[in-house]
């Protein structure tokens, strides 16, 4: 089974994916999600000019092998565009094989470990009316895990709420189509003293027992996030996410040394070493990689397995712009490992479900990748050809001064 073409495929149906399609000798095909959100073209170059002509020929059952020389072959290691190349010929390596077993991916992972996988949605609001009606929302899309965001008086704009009225009341896309990034505003004092009082009105409309988490995204110094996971004790959350930028490890010590609120981060790492000191010192609870951007299934599942160790779970990245190909390499990894905390779910759009032909399911808040053999996702080449790029940004933070903050 010799890899006899690889080819990158960019289609922007409602947002920007990068997609790896190999096709073996014999003619399977597999696929690998190489998107990382407003830096695209970048992986897509990375593959086409260094990687594709070094694929061509190569045994696609060696992965591990396949893996190693990616890796070490360039010299230079790490870095997210490098990794989201490596981990989409790794996942898609994943699908030959398990195709060519004939088996669902995570069958060849270890088989199921549960029988779904949790899955938490995305509820915000303006206010507190929008913010219940959107719980409501998903609760009655089955949803049984809710990730709370709210707007902030005195913050136009801020990260993680729905856009005005007039919009689908459900979708919230952060990257923008526009040339350059959008600009958003923050104030941390105001934030910081909102959020506690918006977890309150929540548990008290909604009870105790639905599972509650936040995504701070990186915007807080370590002493201020420190103050907001104490602040948030009494509401019980499953997770407080991305506190502080944490290429600073050390910074979730202090954290750490003054709350009890799980911790959860990692969507911007792309190796395990980004986690050495957060693993081995305990300092975190759930681990937010996605597969796609932390070197594929090969590099996720040592991660995950070293979380073990440590009673560490995982709560695999899974926004919009995890292309339905890397939200399946997700779900088969999340199946198959004893150290599954919960998945994020995003859900795609009508024109991305167009494009990416997918066998996962829904059910009652519980996500399954199916049973088809290799990921269940298959890309319509001719249907892709309909939606070229248009370049999309994230948006970043302005405070009221003028600084740029971390968005
Ligand atoms: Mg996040």
């Amino acid at each position: 089974m010799n890899i006899a073409t690889a080819a990158v495929i960019v289609t922007s149906p409602d947002r920007n994916f990068v997609t790896l399609k190999l096709t073996t000798d014999d003619g399977l095909v597999g696929w690998g999600d190489a998107t990382l959100n407003g830096r695209e073209l970048s992986v897509a170059s990375y593959l086409t000019d260094h990687v594709v002509p070094l694929l061509i020929g190569r045994d696609a059952h060696r992965i591990e092998d396949t893996w190693q020389f990616l890796y070490r072959s360039a010299y230079w290691r790490r870095g997210p565009v490098t990794m989201a190349a490596i981990a989409a010929v790794d996942v898609a390596l994943w699908d030959l094989k398990a195709k060519a077993a004939g088996m669902p991916l995570y069958q060849l992972l270890g088989g199921a470990s549960r029988n779904g996988l949790m899955a938490y949605g995305h509820a915000s609001g303006r206010d507190q009316e929008e913010l219940f009606d959107s719980i409501r929302l998903r609760l009655d899309q089955g949803f049984r895990s809710i990730r709370v965001q709210t707007s902030i008086p005195g913050i136009d704009a801020v990260y993680g709420v729905r856009a005005p009225a007039g919009d689908e009341p459900t979708r919230y896309e952060p990257a923008q189509r526009s040339a350059q990034p959008m600009e958003e505003d923050w104030d941390t004092r105001a934030y910081l003293r909102h959020i506690p009082t918006v977890f309150e009105a929540v548990r008290n409309e909604f009870g105790p027992e639905l599972p509650l988490l936040h995504d701070v995204h990186h915007r807080l110094t370590p002493i201020q996030a420190a103050r907001l996971g104490k602040d948030l004790e009494p509401y019980d959350l499953f997770w407080m996410e991305d506190c502080t930028p944490a290429e600073n490890q050390d910074a979730l010590r202090l954290v750490r040394s003054h709350t009890t609120t799980p911790l959860a981060i990692g969507e911007v790492f792309n190796t395990i070493w980004d986690y050495q000191t957060l693993i081995k010192d305990q300092l975190i609870d759930y681990v937010r990689s996605a597969v796609t951007h932390t070197g594929g299934i090969t590099a996720m599942r040592k991660l995950l397995d070293y979380a073990a160790q440590y009673q560490i779970k995982s709560g695999i990245h899974g926004p919009t712009d995890i292309s339905p190909v890397g939200m399946a390499a997700g779900l088969h990894l999340d199946l198959a490992i004893h150290n599954f905390g919960i998945q994020e779910y995003m859900q795609h759009g009508d024109l991305t479900n167009e494009v990416f032909r997918q066998t996962f399911t829904f059910t009652k808040g519980y996500l399954h990748p199916g049973n088809e053999p290799g990921l269940g996702v298959e890309l319509d080449e001719e249907a892709a050809t309909k939606y070229p790029y248009k370049p999309a940004y994230l948006p970043y933070n302005r405070l009221k001064d003028g600084t740029v903050h971390d968005w």
